[in-house]
């Protein structure tokens, strides 16, 4: 099966339900990227399109690598440039891809989606979640300061028996019930390590046990961890040049090196641009496994079903699969 292990020494399988590894940042290294990251045991990777301009890339990608499910989404960053035909084309990439899933699509009133009309970006939000509840998929969710936006949005057009994915979920402990309900899984990313753990624990507490992910948001999302060691994304100039040094095959394993000096144990003073690599889901395992207070292999293999089943849609990859 796989060689990841966690802390106790115990295998572990992971499924990132959130990444872009068709990103410009990282597309080149993706497939030694993806390479190390099976070797550690995170066997499938859901890459989220952002804009038009990459749902080529995210197809090709799902085409060519069996652990790769495919996911088409226009992002509230990108809602501006979208094109007239834009859900015209995203309908075509659905009807080529059976195995597609829908992402990323969202509301975002934080700093950068703050430049995106809001009204526009509801529209196109509510256009793909309509569209996912037709195909019968799950859609993967991006919400920055708009979660009384979301919650209306999703009660006027939910529920969604396909499942969504609140991903990097930031929200508050009180949304959880409401938005469980609806049909939500709650996806936990590196920037759960940016909420204060006392209230990333309570929140933490009251997701229902069968709606728990976990995903990398590679290349973003560093998780700022001195929870067990990072990997860096080779020839990323903002990592300190004394890592830099040790390319990314000198790490056995994500969760046991043999050599301490080759990792950063704290990333909180990296620059905000380093990229993150999708083997650094280990360190959001470790963390949400503490805050749960459970044991690593519990989490991993129950974020693994829960994961699983929601991407178990007919025409899906992992149909069928345990
Ligand atoms: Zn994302």
């Amino acid at each position: 099966m796989s060689s990841g292990t966690a802390s106790s020494g115990r295998a572990v399988r992971l499924f990132d339900a959130h990444c872009h590894l068709q990103d410009h940042r990282i597309f080149r290294v993706a497939p030694k990227l993806i390479r190390t990251a099976l070797d550690s045991g995170v066997l499938r990777f859901a890459v989220n399109g952002v804009s038009e301009k990459d749902w080529k890339l995210v197809k090709e990608m799902g085409d060519h690598y069996p652990s790769v499910i495919p996911c088409f989404g226009l992002h509230p960053w990108y809602v501006s440039e979208r094109s007239p035909n834009w859900l015209k084309s995203m309908r075509e990439f659905f009807n080529a891809t059976p195995s597609a899933a829908v992402g990323e699509v969202g509301l975002d009133k934080g700093s950068r989606g703050k430049e995106i009309n809001f009204l526009e970006q509801v529209d196109v939000f509510r256009q793909q979640l309509e569209l996912a509840k037709e195909l019968e998929r799950p859609v993967s969710i991006h919400c920055v300061r708009a979660y009384g936006d979301l919650l209306e949005i999703m009660q006027s057009a939910g529920p969604f028996p396909a499942g969504v994915i609140l991903h990097s979920y930031l929200g508050s402990a009180e949304m959880v019930p409401g938005l469980a309900k609806l049909g939500a899984y709650f996806s936990f990313s590196g920037y759960l390590m940016s909420l204060k753990s006392q209230k990333a624990k309570k929140m933490l507490k009251l997701v229902p046990a069968d709606r728990i992910l976990l995903e990398s948001d590679a290349p973003d999302a560093l998780p700022k961890s001195n929870l067990g060691t990072l990997q860096w994304v080779e020839g990323d100039d903002s990592v300190p040049q004394e890592l830099r040094n040790h390319g990314e095959n000198t790490i056995p394993n994500a969760n046991l090196p043999s050599d301490n000096e080759h990792h950063a144990t704290d990333a909180s003073t990296f620059p905000k641009e380093t990229l993150n690599h999708p083997v650094n889901i280990h360190c959001v395992l470790k963390y949400v496994a503490s805050l749960l207070e459970m044991p690593e292999e519990e989490v991993a293999e129950l974020s693994y079903r829960n994961t699983m089943r929601l991407f178990s849609y007919p025409g899906s990859k992992v149909c069928g699969e345990g």
